[in-house]
């Protein structure tokens, strides 16, 4: 139901041809692709048809490869865009491709599907939902919400006995690991409960020849048979909750493509020909979903460099490139070895120290160097050392600062550390110095400030009587309560051995108690009052509604509002109201309770790893990243940073729950946990390979206080002889005095506005056009919304509509009974004014989806040609993408669109009137006239609840109007005019009312 378009694309444009809608576009000729591309770049841009594999070290552009061979199998008239799949594994990634992709590629011919393997694999879930034996829409749980899911069920997976279940919490992620690791491998369930079995049977069977050993091997053999029963358990669950995984989204693809050899030959005819950026980070299901997308002509373009294979810890295969090539045997493979970024001597050292994996790194053909295109003033590699990382973070941020002082763009400058929790001496140091800075996070959007209050909020909700959590949120904002106030009514707490909130409270009954200030007694008065409402609804609503609650009633959205765009704070709440709403929607009881021990895991900051900190294509500030974010990025100057022994390589922690053996029983790949060392020497391998002119390596011999550690094993390595002096502090008072300097925020000293979006939703539009402040903050700043009644009914109504069309084109419709659960699967209990209004309007939804069964069943109308139809097309200088509820042809082939909408319109009249007046409908039929050259002949609007049609046909007057709103809007988008429109009708209904100093009374 989404509509998208791109904005602000420079045509890459040199002579027209006709576009697949017959009208003339322009298209790029094939010597301008070709253009500036050395031999080998040129070789594999141009290679035919058949598996190509390329081998990309860093600088040698990989990414301009694989988006020069898209737009040259089009320009070269080798595939339709739509023929194109490009896959490669994180949202970043594949929005980058696409961004590049549209550079080259004019427009009308952008319908290229550039998506990550997840989301790709997700939509042949859902589309085969029923192939799969799941229901029509399964609710997909992200990672987090698979541990919280195992967690609120850890007494069914029959695990008691052996396992910790006294630390239910790490039990359960450490087991959502091992299951996501185990459906990476392509180890379904079943098979990892027979290898198991068989391994227990033998390990009894060697019992009496083992001796003393024997309780141990036989120990061991028990705890794999029920780490797979766990599993079997855990899959079983899923299953009857109605929901996937993370993990599922590609392994139950690979089953669907293994066992269903129609879907197979569906997808080998409309993608001829699939490529994979990054092709290193690949897992092994997710090269078995390939092998089985990959049609008969093996059109597969795989470009990846081993050297840089960083996300073994993920679960990624342990020499992806060289499984490729053992795969597809017949492969071309091209080497690109020209090095366009790093200086000579950069190049030298890291090809010293990547040779060191030759040992262990499992290559077929032995690694070349790269060789170095920039060899004009070359500047050796320099090594530092220092007694503590303070006085490393100090001599650290004095040559950078000394380097800005030139004239240097400080943009043009990182620090790389090993970890996050590495980085805060150096962000430290930096802003002491002056220098702004912009960093990959500190731990996780979850350990910032802003999510630690929220947190202890939430806590203190769901349990006044916890004094720690009390504290907490009394000495943040808004309250900041602190000083020799706080001091006594702690100290009072303490002496009568209650509670800190029994004293607050107490406080506002009897303000004789204690001698405390004005600003502290408003400041009591205003957290009890608030904490005493939060109380009050935790026990009555869902824990996401406490939390908007708060985040209304404490000032908090307003204050957000005020951010900058892009600012890290604001992404930090948006990022834990998602995770609370995440957390909650797949427990049986959404109140806060029951929620809090979830929430709890997560503050540990061990789920949140996956999390992407967002944007750090931020104005001049240095870049202080981990190496694994600098991953894709580069620099004139890089330092690399905590080159000691034990921080970097780091030591590598065991896994709660090993799979080791049931891998190597299955005989699929290990992954790199083999070699674990030979990853960190690629990661320093990656970080030092992202200098263009200068690359500085430090270490320290103390940090966080432990013990003298020697030079890291890499330093020798990579510098081909043993790392040099240790620098003393100079200045300890003045190392110190840096160290005391709070970091500025990342977004304080660098707001890092976001660019307009490359693809704007029908909501996106319909907002700028309503009131582009209120699409400021909901889409620019992005300010949660409280969770709303309509939208709940709406979207249940609308997926169980979408399951009937999907059952009906399976020639098997819904039952009233099926169709009916599909509702009640996709409804929330939140939002609604009370659990009546709530039971009312449940019923409504059952009874208009009775009444739509009924109706479609008595019309003996043909299933529709597509439902949930996704599209991508260009209108004027934008991109439209976006998703037909349902489209059907009429006599002759003509097209009729229609859009489910759950409102209630009582007649044929007005309904037809909206549809007339529909900017959304009038969008959809420029969408399918720029997709298939033809207007439909019919777009209409169906409103379930009253059951009532409104069909119109397209009118080019006002299609010649829609053409110009979204120009207009998408234009003021792009120039960031987000002025205010105030409307006493807008502003009653939206959502920032509260906040907004314009709304209109
Ligand atoms: S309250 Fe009114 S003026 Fe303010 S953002 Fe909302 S619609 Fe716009």
């Amino acid at each position: 139901m989404t509509t998208a378009l791109a904005l602000g694309r420079s045509p890459a444009v040199v002579r027209s041809a006709e576009a697949a809608s017959g009208a003339p576009v322009a298209l790029a000729t094939v010597a301008a692709i070709l253009h500036g591309l050395d031999a080998s770049q040129r070789r594999a841009v141009t290679h035919g048809d058949g598996p190509l594999v390329v081998v990309a070290g860093p600088g040698t552009g990989k990414t301009r490869v694989i988006t020069r061979r898209v737009a040259w199998l089009i320009a070269a008239k080798r595939a339709r865009p739509a023929e194109i799949l490009a896959l490669t594994f994180t949202e970043k990634a594949a929005a980058e491709l696409q961004g590049r992709v549209d550079e080259l590629v004019p427009y009308g011919y952008a319908d290229v599907m550039t998506q990550t393997f997840h989301a790709f694999g997700d939509r042949l879930v859902r589309d085969h939902a029923f192939e799969l034996g799941l229901p029509p829409e399964p609710r997909l749980l992200s990672r987090p919400a698979a541990a919280g899911f195992i967690r609120e069920r850890l007494y069914d997976l029959g695990l008691e006995g052996d396992v910790r279940l006294g630390d239910p919490g790490r039990t359960a992620l450490g087991l959502a690991e091992a299951f996501g690791r185990a459906k990476q491998a392509g180890l379904p369930a079943e098979r990892m409960e027979a290898h198991a079995g068989q391994a227990l049977a033998e390990a009894r069977r060697a019992g009496e020849s083992l001796g003393e050993g024997a309780a141990a091997v036989i120990g061991a053999a028990e705890r794999r048979v029920a780490l797979a029963r766990a599993y079997a358990a855990y899959q079983r669950l899923l299953l009857a909750a109605g929901c996937i995984d993370f993990g599922d989204q590609v392994a139950l693809a690979v089953r669907l493509l293994e066992q269903h050899p129609e879907v197979r030959r569906a997808l080998h005819e409309r993608y001829r020909y699939v490529l994979v950026d990054e092709f290193q980070d690949t897992d092994a299901a997710q090269l078995r979903l390939l092998q089985a997308l990959v049609g008969p002509q093996g059109n597969l373009t795989v470009v990846g460099d081993e050297d840089q294979a960083i996300y073994g810890f993920r679960g990624a295969l342990d020499g992806a490139v060289q499984a490729a090539r053992r795969t597809w045997p017949m492969a071309t493979a091209i080497t690109l070895r020209r090095n366009y970024r790093s200086r000579r001597p950069i190049l030298a050292a890291a090809a010293r120290l990547i040779a060191c994996n030759d040992a262990v790194d499992a290559v077929d053909t032995p690694r070349r160097p790269l060789i170095a295109h920039r060899r004009a003033r070359p500047r050796p590699v320099r090594c530092e050392g220092f007694a503590t990382v303070e006085a490393e973070a100090a001599w650290v941020a004095d040559t950078l600062a000394a380097r800005a002082a030139t004239g240097q763009p400080q943009r043009e400058m990182a620090v790389l550390v090993r970890s996050n929790r590495d980085a805060q001496p150096f962000l430290q140091a930096l802003n002491g110095a002056g220098l702004a800075t912009r960093s990959s996070g500190g731990g996780g959007l979850l350990n910032r400030p802003e999510s630690r209050e929220l947190l202890a909020f939430l806590r203190a909700a769901a349990d006044p009587a916890s004094t720690l959590d009390l504290y907490a949120l009394a000495t943040a904002e808004p309250y900041r309560l602190g000083g020799s106030d706080l001091t006594t009514l702690l100290e009072m707490a303490r002496r009568r051995h209650r509670p800190l909130w029994d004293v607050l409270r107490e406080l506002i009954a009897q303000p004789g108690i204690a001698r405390v200030g004005d600003h502290t007694r408003a400041a009591v008065e205003r957290l009890v009052d608030d904490l005493e409402a939060a109380c009050e609804v935790a026990h009555r609503r869902p824990a996401p509604e406490v939390l908007y609650d708060h985040l209304r009633r404490s000032g908090r959205l307003a204050r957000l509002a005020r951010q900058p765009d892009g600012d890290v704070s604001v992404r930090a709440v948006v990022r834990l109201f998602t995770v609370v709403r995440d957390q909650a929607a797949v427990l049986p009881d959404q109140r806060l309770a029951f929620l809090m021990p979830h929430l709890d895991l997560l503050a540990d900051g061990t789920g949140d790893d996956q999390e992407d900190d967002g944007p750090l294509d931020a104005p001049d500030a240095v870049a202080v990243l981990t190496a694994h974010k600098a991953k894709g990025l580069e620099f004139s100057l890089v330092v690399v940073t905590g080159l000691a022994e034990g921080r970097f390589p780091v030591r590598s922690r065991a896994a709660p729950f090993e799979l080791t053996a049931e891998l190597e029983d299955a005989e699929v790949v290990a992954g790199p946990r083999a070699a674990p060392h030979a990853e960190e020497r690629r990661l320093a391998y990656v970080a030092m390979t992202r200098a263009r002119d200068e690359l500085i390596l430090t270490w320290s011999e103390r940090a966080r206080g432990v013990r003298i550690a020697r030079p890291s094993p890499f330093l020798a390595e990579a510098l081909d002889h043993a790392p040099v002096r240790l620098h003393q502090v100079v200045d300890p008072g003045a190392a110190l005095e840096a160290l005391g300097t709070p970091p500025a925020d990342a977004a304080s000293t660098s707001p890092t506005p976001p660019a307009a979006p490359r693809e704007l939703s029908f909501s996106q539009l319909d907002s700028y056009l309503t009131c582009p402040r209120q699409y400021c903050y909901r889409y620019v700043t992005g300010l949660p919304t409280p969770p709303h009644h309509a939208l709940v009914y709406g979207s249940a109504l609308h997926a169980a509509v979408a399951a009937y069309h999907v059952s009906e084109r399976r020639g098997h419709p819904l039952s009233e009974a099926t169709l009916l659960e599909a509702f009640a699967e996709h409804w929330q209990s939140e939002g609604f004014l009370s659990r009546t209004h709530e039971e009312a309007r449940f019923a409504a939804g059952q009874a208009a989806l009775r009444r739509f069964r009924e109706d479609r069943l008595a019309s003996g109308a043909p299933p529709p040609t597509a439902v949930e139809a996704p599209f991508s097309v260009t209108i004027g200088e934008d991109r439209l993408r976006g998703r037909y509820d349902r489209v059907d042809r009429g006599p002759g082939g003509v097209a009729i669109i229609t859009d489910y909408k759950s409102g209630d319109v009582p007649d044929g009249r007005r309904a037809r009137q909206r549809a007339r007046d529909s900017l959304q409908l009038a969008l959809y039929a420029l969408a399918h006239q720029a997709e298939t050259g033809a207007l439909p002949a019919l777009v209409q609007l169906y409103f379930l609840t009253s059951n009532t049609v409104g069909a119109v046909a397209p009118d080019l007057g006002r299609l010649q109007r829609a053409r110009a709103r979204l120009t207009a809007a998408a234009g003021g988008i792009r120039r960031g005019e987000f002025e205010a429109a105030p409307d006493p009708a807008t502003c009653g209904g939206c959502p920032f009312r509260e906040i907004c100093p314009a709304a209109a009374a």
